[in-house]
């Protein structure tokens, strides 16, 4: 048995704002330095907030603006999936890998942008946005499998599934995927974004100019789970 499993962000999408910072611009918001996003953002990378409270204070700031589920809907229509993704999917669950995602992204967003790519993943694991029958926001639930928690979920995972850490390989490209090598598995880094790349600890193997996620197969390999 063996599994990749996605960060989603700048992994499996083209370069683009982070979902957030795009719902607080949307709304209205400065985004800016000392803007109540960078401070919320500040307060939690520092512990003085829980994810929790950092998904609390984010959902009632954005219904003070009356965010509705259209905001998303826009911002995933502007998304765009990476060159070679659905090949590359498909190739993988061919030759035997479960395929999941692990995103600080949300749900519903992840969703619409794979769209009939959806098929291929045994799990998507991401923020989840509560919106009432008009469509407006109710309840951000956070996810247990951002930052520290994408290691989190690949020792859940192992447990779960029984596979080995060295069949299991985490694609990613930010400094929230970092976390991810503490669990044993592979980690491949592609199109470093706030990731440390030269850390040859936390990244097995890094691509800096990945244009075409094929690019990605042969390392896979490389990585010793043989295709
Ligand atoms: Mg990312």
């Amino acid at each position: 048995m063996k599994s990749v499993i996605f960060d989603f962000d700048g992994t499996l999408t083209c370069k683009n704002s982070n979902v957030w910072k795009s719902i607080w611009q949307n709304l209205g918001f400065d985004v800016g330095k000392n803007s109540h996003y960078a401070k919320l953002y500040g307060d939690f990378i520092s512990e003085k907030i829980t994810h929790q409270q950092w998904c609390d204070l984010t959902c009632e700031a954005f219904i003070s603006k009356g965010m509705n589920k259209s905001v998303l809907d826009e911002i995933a229509d502007k998304t765009k999936l990476i060159s070679g993704a659905h090949e590359v999917f498909e190739t993988l669950k061919k030759e035997g890998f479960s395929l999941h995602i692990v995103s600080g992204n949300i749900i519903s967003v992840i969703e619409r942008v794979l769209g009939e790519n959806v098929k291929f993943f045994d799990s998507i694991n991401a923020n989840v946005l509560q919106f009432d029958e008009r469509g407006r926001l109710l309840h951000i639930q956070g996810t247990n499998y951002d930052f520290a928690g994408k290691a989190r979920f690949v020792e859940e995972f192992k447990i779960k599934t029984g596979i080995l850490a060295k069949n299991i390989v985490f694609v990613g490209n930010g400094g929230n995927d970092e976390w991810a090598y503490l669990s044993g598995c592979r980690t491949l880094c592609i199109n470093p974004d706030d990731a440390e790349k030269s850390n040859s600890t936390k990244w097995h193997i890094v691509l800096n100019d990945v244009s075409d996620l094929k690019q990605i197969l042969p390392e896979i390999n490389n990585l010793g789970l043989k295709m």
